[in-house]
């Protein structure tokens, strides 16, 4: 920011709490909505829930100190009176009060204990004539220690200072104007209609964005993220990879050759790949083969066999001479894929390693070296892999399991570890499946390969709503399917505000099941044990030892034990539909009718009972994350870590699909046509915040 900038003088640091750094993003930082002071309703016309401004003489002020301090100022107009109250005073403020002295208020209007009052509102010491306002008043987001009046006097002086420059070529204005019907101005005139609406401005056309200036400026702020996102691709394209080329893949039915590590893994698994699989990994395959570095997300639901196909993709780097890293993000996780890949990978002469951060430091030494050596071809772990310290010999392919876990800084570590200036390819995997509209919008910049089939012989998994007061069926419930070889994860939830708590439920929940069981085994898992307890106590359920585990949300995501066929969620309630889903998921992984119970804890809230309905109505993916992002919106559904992207503050994907399409589009034509003008539109929006864009 410019020093003698406006916002300066009264603390920037302030500012740059609501996102402020420039001037221009003073421009940029638009009201959430308006109050009308261009009307006064008669005082006696007023009536509770009502946002008004009144205007009327003082007939009292009085300082009352019981039930606590307060002033209260009743003002009179022809004979209607309205108390103002307020709770929070100054003494030279009592003295404003003066009797007959004209004031003017806006507040919400409550029907108090002696009639009409307002609480806290603003207001002004008028003539009875004073002009009303011509325009709408903003009223702007605002934060600790930053009052409306500070924000609209940095506001008026930043418009007063600068123009926003037109930054749509005269060609792309008109298809703009033809294609969205009325959006007619230009940005400039937008913001300020949208700073200082006039009276007369539709106040629903405001309030739903519809009003053409909203286009105008949902329009731009979509195409300088679409600009981004655009520029970030093509600049992945004049970047080097190392091309990793491979041998085709066989067809299902003929005998590989062991030659090829890719067809000797096939050949190798118990199972043979579905189409899906058959046909990501043929993507995946040709990406690898390209000396362009590949950006590719594999989405599948969860269960859907994404593991192997990330093997698949490790088996191809490898052959062609290049270390894998793959990084999962918890270590249960990391772990798990090791223990079910080295030892099929191994097989074949894949010399692999394990890294995390409970691996003993003299043992972490080990590995480091023997990765700079090249002594390793593939390395499984967590965060612990993109130290600085961890330095590759040959990276040549990054693969990323549950990808919305990590940020977009991880990413770009694993990017930097490449080899003689060559970014290693890199392979995201979700099992968070993205609508459509926000696909386009976020993730414009990766291919997507999806897994749209399940392995066969999966059954449905049949979920069922228990009010948690009939948790004794449940107990015999969990009998008989122990008595019948399945074994049982039962969850306890996250409690936000105490990890000791949480940790105490848990603890809690593992001594009544073990009691009310007795006497079967009931393991416990959750995040605060050490690595080596977590892992073993996963292994003994794994190998079939203890039948029951009681879990907090540590087995989330990715755990594979085929064998588990009842899951129970306790307080299902409190969890979120993407993380319910994946809970669920974690059974249905084999061939026996699995069962997930939600016990719930009444009275749900809308959202609560909204989330427990779409997942008994529906075990399809894609459809609970359009739901999810129906109930939640898509800033809090990505997360900004996970987007890496300044997130869109007046698009909304859902809404404004229709100006997805065409910033789209236009982006496309504007960086080929009119590059300057793109520059210029991605600095006045994003002024530096691209950066992360080239995750
Ligand atoms: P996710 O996509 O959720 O990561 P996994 O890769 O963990 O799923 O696979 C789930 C289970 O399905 C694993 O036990 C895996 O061995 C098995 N599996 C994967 N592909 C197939 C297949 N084509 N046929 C049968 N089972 C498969
Ligand atoms: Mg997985």
């Amino acid at each position: 920011m410019r020093r003698s900038s406006s916002s300066e003088a009264i603390g920037l640091e302030r500012f740059a709490k609501l996102g402020i750094r420039r001037d221009l993003d003073l421009i940029l930082h638009l009201p959430l909505r308006y109050e009308d002071e261009t009307r006064l309703i008669p005082i006696g016309d007023t009536r509770a829930g009502d946002h008004a401004q009144v205007q009327g003489q003082v007939t009292r002020a009085e300082v009352t100190l019981r039930p606590r301090k307060n002033l209260l100022v009743d003002i009179d107009q022809d004979g209607a009176r309205m108390t103002l109250r307020f709770l929070n005073f100054y003494s030279s403020q009592v003295r404003q009060f003066t009797e007959g002295q004209w004031i003017r208020a806006i507040g919400e209007v409550r029907s108090g204990l002696f009639g009409r009052e307002m609480l806290h509102p603003r207001y002004r010491l008028v003539e009875p004539d004073t002009p009303l306002s011509k325009r709408l008043s903003p009223v702007y987001p605002s934060g600790a220690g930053i009052s409306q009046t500070m924000i609209r006097v940095a506001v008026r002086k930043a418009l007063q200072q600068y123009q926003w420059p037109e930054t749509l070529p005269e060609s792309l204005g008109r298809r703009l104007r033809q294609q969205a019907g009325g959006m007619g101005g230009s940005t400039d005139s937008a913001l300020r209609l949208l700073h200082a609406p006039p009276v007369d401005v539709s106040h629903a056309a405001l309030a739903e964005k519809s009003h053409p200036a909203w286009q105008r400026i949902i329009f731009d702020e979509l195409l300088a993220q679409q600009l981004s996102l655009r520029r970030a691709r093509l600049s992945r394209g004049t970047q080097q990879a190392h091309g990793l080329p491979r041998l085709p893949l066989p067809q299902a039915s003929e005998a590989p050759g062991r030659s090829d590590l890719v067809a000797g893994l096939i050949a190798s698994l118990p199972f043979a790949l579905t189409a899906a699989q058959r046909r990501v990994v043929g993507e995946i395959g040709q990406d690898l083969a390209l000396e362009v570095p590949m950006n590719r997300l594999l989405q599948g639901d969860v269960g859907s066999g994404k593991t192997v196909v990330a093997a698949l993709a490790a088996c191809q780097a490898i052959a062609a001479g290049f270390q894998v890293a793959l990084m999962a993000p918890t270590e249960i996780l990391a772990e798990q894929h090791s223990r079910k890949l080295a030892p099929m990978l191994e097989a074949l002469g894949v010399r692999c390693a394990w890294l995390a951060g409970s691996v003993k430091d003299a043992d972490k030494r080990k590995v480091r070296a023997a990765i700079a050596a090249h002594q390793v071809d593939l390395v499984v772990g967590t965060h612990a892999l993109i130290e600085s310290t961890v330095q590759f010999a040959r990276l040549g392919l990054a693969i990323i399991d549950e990808q919305h876990r990590f940020g977009v800084e991880q990413r770009l570590k694993l990017r930097a570890a490449g080899w003689q200036e060559r970014i290693p390819h890199q392979l995201m995997m979700s099992a968070t499946p993205i609508p459509r509209t926000l696909a386009m919008s976020y993730y414009a910049d990766l291919d997507v390969s999806v897994i749209d089939e399940l392995p066969p012989g999966r059954q449905p998994i049949q979920t069922r709503l228990l009010g948690a007061g009939r948790r004794d069926e449940l107990i015999e419930r969990i009998r008989e399917a122990v008595a019948e070889g399945r074994q049982v994860y039962w969850v306890c939830p996250l409690i936000e505000e105490s990890e000791t708590l949480d940790l105490q439920t848990a603890i809690d929940t593992r001594e009544d099941l073990a009691a009310a069981l007795a006497p079967l085994e009931v393991g416990l898992l959750h995040g605060r044990m050490p690595a080596a307890e977590k892992q073993s106590v996963m292994a003994r359920f794994v190998a079939r030892e203890v039948p029951v585990l009681v879990a907090t949300t540590v087995i989330e995501v990715g755990v594979d034990v085929p064998n588990a066929s009842l899951m129970v969620i306790e307080h299902a309630e409190r969890f979120g539909l993407a993380q319910l889903h994946q809970l669920r998921g974690r059974v249905g992984r084999g061939t026996a009718q699995s069962i997930c119970v939600l016990l719930y804890q009444g009275p749900l809230s809308e959202t609560g009972k909204a989330r427990l309905k779409t997942m008994y109505e529906t075990q399809d993916g894609f459809e609970i994350a359009r739901r999810d992002l129906q109930i939640r919106g898509p800033g809090e559904f990505l997360g900004a870590r996970q987007s890496g992207l300044p997130l869109l503050r007046f698009a909304d994907l859902e809404r404004d699909a229709d100006l997805v399409e065409i910033a789209r589009d236009m982006a496309t034509d504007m960086l080929r046509d009119y590059p300057e003008l793109a520059d210029k539109h991605l600095h006045y929006w994003l002024g530096g915040r691209e950066e992360f864009l080239k995750a």
